[in-house]
């Protein structure tokens, strides 16, 4: 089958062409591209029709289905990839993060490790990151034993869970308990896929689909699974942890996201699971094993891989498996841009500072965590340069004071301060004079070179800048 063409001219056609700008795009056409590039949703639109609606979004479906498992607020959704590298377009499927438990764990070990895995966090950004999901895997073979962890587990935690043995009574033992909360159960085999496909059935669960190293048979218990009306299916070609099987492993993820994207095979159409977990069985030293596990698990987040279950739940491991599947997640045309807006630090009041700073992540990066790292309690307007950092915003303009006035308007700065004191970065001190004459009733100055210094200086100077 050939590649779905998808054409902002097409799109174009079917939307209401009023070039209003109710969605925040210039004209409909810009929409349009907007909408395949997938920087802005159809619903941005109040004015299209409900059958344009329709069709758009059946124009627009990406080839890999998107999935969900676990409920309510914690719901998980992952799949709709369309391209075989990001550099093509974006990944959007993020890779869901789980750790696992087992059933043989005495219940204080039990008890202990849901609690750290659901708690384990870092901020980055101003954004806080956990893990996602918890993994339950049958290791005693027991019916009963599973249901009570499961049910221990559900009572702990509110992460989305993930219910893993071959044996179907195990996991049907499981799916009892979360009946309504929508598991997904791991794994159905060449073996067990008759007896999985009633659990999932019944109880209404995603299905992970395991076959290691055999795609021809992973497609067709999918295309099974799929006409009997399960759709939110995973697929599992095996991870191999040998460092000689790494290349089969990654070719069999390649193949897979070839048979979506560029054949359009349906049955082979589905988001795909890795388990680096498989290192910790491989390694007699578990520092070994923990380091293996995240070598693994750092290259299948470059593949853009859907899912992963991982074993050791140390924050050293986790951080550095966050930060890269937040730079490949990150859509390639909005990944140097930080939101404009007027962001608040270390809750501050209306005597507070006022700084502002260009919407380039870097840049944003660095002058937010010095002001998070020295405790530093002001208001921080990050204005649009086009993902510039200051210096070369400046150069190109985007850094003026035009810009600035905008954005202070825009975000109705002046009702934040009791104040009239603005201080911008010193390597943008040539716009300076032009800023005074825009702000007449303002006090504009200049700040300090690095931002490392803005708690000195504020400490030096603040209570002259607002006294004079
Ligand atoms: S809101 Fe709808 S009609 Fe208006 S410009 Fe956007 S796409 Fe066109």
């Amino acid at each position: 089958m050939a590649e779905k063409v998808k054409s902002p001219a097409e799109v174009m056609k079917l939307l209401p062409q009023e070039d209003c700008g109710e969605c925040g795009s210039d004209s409909c056409f810009e929409f349009a591209l907007k909408l395949v590039e997938r920087t802005t949703e159809l619903e941005r639109c109040p004015k299209l029709k409900k059958a344009a609606t329709k069709k758009i979004k059946k124009m627009l479906a990406p080839p890999m289905a998107e999935i969900t498992f676990g409920s309510g607020d914690k719901m998980l959704k992952t799949g709709g990839e369309e391209v075989m590298c990001r550099e093509e377009l974006a990944f959007f499927g993020k890779t869901i993060l789980a750790y696992d438990v087992w059933d043989t764990m005495s219940e204080e070990r039990l008890v202990e490790r849901v609690q750290n895995i659901t708690g384990m966090s870092f901020v980055r950004f101003k954004e806080t990151f956990t893990v996602d999901a918890i993994a339950i895997r049958s290791v005693s073979g027991d019916p009963m034993k599973f249901k009570d962890v499961v049910k221990k587990v559900s009572d702990i935690t509110d992460l989305p869970l993930i219910l893993c043995s071959l044996d179907p009574k195990v996991l049907k033992a499981g799916a009892k308990v979360l009946k309504g909360k929508k598991p997904l159960l791991y794994a159905a085999t060449k073996d067990n896929w008759e007896k999985v496909l009633d659990i999932a059935k019944e109880f209404e669960t995603a299905v992970a689909i395991f076959s290691p190293d055999d795609l021809d048979m992973l497609g067709s218990i999918a295309a099974t699974f799929q006409r009997e009306g399960i759709g939110d299916l995973i697929l599992d070609p095996g991870t191999f942890c040998e460092p000689e099987s790494i290349t089969q492993t990654l070719s069999n993820f390649s193949l897979l996201r070839r048979a979506c994207v560029k054949a359009n095979i349906p049955e082979l159409s589905y988001p795909v699971m890795a388990v680096p977990a498989v290192a910790s069985m491989s390694f007699k030293s578990k520092k070994a094993a923990a380091h293996y596990e995240n070598y693994l698990a750092n290259i299948f987040v470059t593949k853009g891989i859907n899912l992963m279950i991982l074993h050791f739940p140390e924050i050293w491991e986790f951080m550095p498996i966050v930060y890269l599947r937040e730079g490949i997640f990150k859509h390639p045309k909005l990944e140097s841009a930080i939101d404009p807006d007027l962001y608040a630090f270390n809750e501050p009041d209306a005597d507070s500072p006022l700084m502002v700073t260009a919407n380039y992540t870097l840049t944003y990066g660095i002058v937010s965590g010095d002001l998070d790292r020295y405790r530093v309690k002001c208001w921080l307007l990050v204005i649009d340069t086009n993902a510039l950092s200051v210096d070369t915003a400046v150069g190109s303009g985007d850094f003026c004071a035009e810009n600035i006035v905008e954005h202070m308007e825009e975000f109705d700065v002046e009702s934040k301060v009791n104040h009239r004191v603005l201080i911008i970065p010193r390597v943008a001190a040539e716009i300076l004079p032009e800023l005074r004459e825009e702000l007449p009733d303002w006090k504009v100055v200049l700040g300090p070179k690095d931002s490392s210094e803005i708690a000195t200086f504020l400490t030096d100077e603040w209570k002259n800048l607002v006294a004079e």
